[in-house]
């Protein structure tokens, strides 16, 4: 099964009632990419990648088709086997994992078209086709995320993730004890990330003045260097998300029992080929981590459900997606969507979704043909 052409697409998606802001990024529209592979025999396999604007990662929308184009004319001809593949990538281009996830994971999609079984199959096997998601408020008033967070308990979500940083640590500290008011008893986890935003100063303060508060602290700090140390000083879990940039990082955290589970990136980690061995690894831990994506749609979307599926359920964490936030699906009929809390896994073949690829328009470069 060989690549015989590879096409670049730029789509530009608007985020409904921007701006979605964090820390140190503030979401107004995504530039996203896909990647179109087609095989000898003409099957199709579709892939995206989505940087949340330039600040957010190391990573921006036109690196990520400069990475691609960098790769394209060598890929043409490659056996698009996954692994193969990532071995192919790595020989042409040194890092670029957010770029390179595009091409894997529409491997993924094609090999899964090709062999008529779906991507979680392709990855070890499904364990539900209800996957779990949660909810992530942006930085808000105190107030009004804990209106979300009642909302959000209503309508099913089994966790809330709670964007904090930016502001005085104050607020945010009020932030959690309102949003600990409203979801009190409920059962519904909760998740305080500061998307590398919090000093240690801020992060051990919240710590300790919210000792009775069972949150998960998502990357408070900057560094990887940062968790170290607080991790003797903190009475909650920490979990990485924006440092965990490579398998290599992910073993060390682990190993070292620096974390207590992740916030992982199909795309970061550089597609689903690296992200099973992630949830493998984190398996072997015993660590809890997530399924998600910067942002995208719905193929991006997909990607994250279907490795989702995959977790063993007490340690999947749920599938974070951008679809609540952004208008419309690329597929019309078997688009991603969170309902009740949870996404329904299209079962289809490959990613199980198919996009209306006249929406993206004519390819930014194509190869191969
Ligand atoms: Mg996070």
């Amino acid at each position: 099964m060989k690549i015989r052409e590879i096409h670049i697409y730029a789509h530009d998606l608007p985020v409904k009632n921007g701006p979605y802001t964090m820390a140190k990024a503030e979401v107004w529209a995504l530039d996203t990419t896909l990647v179109k592979l087609v095989s000898e025999d003409g099957t199709v396999g579709w892939g995206e990648t989505c940087p949340v604007g330039p600040t957010y990662a190391e990573a921006h929308a036109g690196g990520a088709r400069a990475a691609l184009m960098e790769m394209a004319s060598g890929l043409v001809g490659a056996v698009a086997w996954p692994l193969s593949l990532n071995r192919s990538m790595h020989s042409l281009l040194n890092g670029h994992n957010y770029a390179k996830a595009a091409i894997d994971i529409a491997a993924h999609d094609l090999l899964g078209k090709t062999l008529g079984v779906n991507v979680a199959d392709l990855l070890g096997g499904a364990q539900t086709n209800r996957v779990p998601s949660y909810y992530a408020t942006g930085v808000g008033a105190p107030d009004e995320i804990a209106r979300l967070a009642t909302e959000k308990r209503k309508e099913g979500y089994p966790r809330l993730q709670i964007k904090v940083g930016g502001r005085p640590v104050e607020i945010d500290i009020e932030t959690i004890r309102k949003v600990w008011e409203v979801v009190r008893g409920s059962g519904m986890r909760l998740a305080v990330d500061g998307n590398r935003g919090w000093t240690t100063r801020d992060a051990l303060r919240v710590s300790r003045e919210c000792p009775d508060i069972p949150f998960v602290m998502e990357q408070p700090c900057n560094t990887y260097q940062d968790l170290e140390k607080i991790r003797p000083q903190v009475s909650h879990a920490i979990y990485m998300d924006e440092n965990s940039v490579d398998l290599n990082t992910v073993i060390s955290a682990a190993g070292t029992g620096l974390v207590d589970g992740f916030g992982m990136k199909v795309t970061r980690i550089g597609g689903l080929q690296n992200m099973r061995t992630f949830r493998d690894i984190c398996e072997a831990r015993n660590l809890p981590h997530t399924c998600d994506d910067a942002w995208g749609g719905d193929i991006i979307a997909a990607a994250c459900t279907q490795v989702g599926a995959t977790v063993k359920p007490e340690l999947c964490e749920g599938v974070w997606l951008a679809a609540p936030y952004i208008e419309g699906n690329f597929d019309p009929e078997n688009g991603i969507q969170i309902v009740d809390g949870h996404i329904a896994r299209p079962t289809g073949p490959g990613l199980g979704v198919v996009p209306d690829e006249s929406k993206f328009g004519a390819p930014v470069a194509s190869f191969g043909g």
